[in-house]
């Protein structure tokens, strides 16, 4: 069989520009010409996140700067916020970690609240707090402004968030959100292959490092820093991910930054008006769906529509197309369309004809 179509949340489709710019032969890692690549993706990456702190790059997927954030910022306790199969895994993650870790927990679906964080922070045992901004797993966006805006309440408070699949497709204002580590892996929103975590850090995230030592060399915020001063990293990167990103961001900028969030917000409000012109109920609370991806309820809430779904994914697999089946928990009673990435209203109306004839084919 030839290349299915991915609209799975994650990885996504990767565009030819793309490949290509992947495909750029190598280059030694401490030699000028990747520092200049380096300092030419830096200002592009801080007028992303707007921010005026180093953007960093690590070869890991995104779990490793969520493991690193947590072995260089907690020393007390952290808070994990969780909402679904990311943000429960964090709890998990930390606890491994020998760290000390407690559950702010929401059903599936449902988003967390700023004063369910602050009832939980007032106890003033935490220094530490982790949440996941689009649970990709549930399709739930977190208010995350409203959460951030917290911090100047908490100051000693560092907080980790997991921009993962949002990250480029919304705005995500590093300093006017005042937080302390945000991060992204690239297979989601950049639209980039898996293997590489974009991230940033605070000043007071430096200086929390500083005080701990045993936070590992591979995640070690104060080598990124280092290194970052002198357009490197601290171990040899994927230098084909630089070279993509390079190319990525030149794609964004094309586009517009404005123009790029207001397509991501279009783009998943057709795959909503679509769900429910088919009776399909959202498995978000209303309010808080996601704007990069779509969690459809399989009949599991309120009457909505039922479907086989292992067999519209194999329908849809038949026309080349990959969809997800629901995450952990829920697989089965939901299932996904991605619309992120380089998506548009041709390839997402795309999908939904063949979505269409899928469904016929169940009912007939
Ligand atoms: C995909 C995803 C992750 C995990 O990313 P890996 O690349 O598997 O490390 C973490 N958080 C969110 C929100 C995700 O969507």
């Amino acid at each position: 069989m030839g290349h299915l179509k991915l609209h799975i949340p994650g990885p996504v489709e990767i565009n030819e520009r793309t490949w290509k710019a992947f495909c750029t032969p190598m280059i030694g890692h401490r030699s000028k010409d990747f520092q200049n690549l380096y300092a030419k993706v830096q200002p592009q990456l801080q007028e992303l996140l707007a921010t005026k702190q180093l953007v960093f790059l690590s070869t890991s997927s995104a779990w490793g700067m969520m493991e690193g954030a947590l072995r260089n910022l907690c020393v007390k306790k952290v808070l994990n916020c969780m909402c679904g199969a990311f943000s429960d895994k964090w709890f998990d993650v930390a606890k491994r970690c020998g760290k000390e870790a407690e559950a702010l927990k929401v059903d599936w679906g449902s988003p967390i609240l700023p004063e369910q964080v602050d009832e939980k922070l007032a106890s003033g045992e935490f220094d530490a707090l982790t949440l996941v901004h689009n649970e990709t797993s549930t399709g739930v966006m977190n208010p995350l402004a409203d959460i951030a805006k917290l911090k100047k309440n908490y100051p000693d408070v560092m907080f980790i968030v997991d921009t993962v699949s949002s990250m480029t497709a919304v705005p995500t204002k590093f300093d006017e959100l005042g937080i302390d580590l945000m991060l992204a892996g690239t297979q989601k929103a950049f639209a980039l292959p898996p293997g590489m975590a974009v991230f940033v850090c605070s000043e007071s995230a430096m200086k929390r490092a500083e005080t701990l030592s045993d936070r590992g060399y591979y995640f070690d915020l104060l080598e990124f820093q280092k290194n970052a001063e002198k357009s490197m990293t601290p171990s040899t990167p994927s230098i084909s991910h630089v070279y993509a990103l390079s190319s990525k961001l030149d794609e964004f900028f094309e586009e517009g930054l404005e123009a790029r969030y207001a397509r991501h917000a279009k783009l998943s409000q057709m795959t909503r008006d679509w769900a429910t012109n088919h009776e399909f109920k959202l498995f978000p609370e209303a309010g808080f769906e996601s704007q990069t991806l779509t969690c459809l309820s399989n009949g599991a809430r309120e009457g909505g529509k039922v479907v086989d779904v292992p067999e519209l994914q194999s329908l849809m697999k038949q026309q080349g197309i990959q969809i997800d089946g629901g995450y952990g928990k829920i697989k089965g009673t939901t299932f996904r369309l991605s619309s992120m990435g380089d998506e548009t209203e041709e390839t997402m109306k795309h999908l939904y004809e063949v979505l269409d004839w899928a469904l016929g084919q169940l009912e007939s």
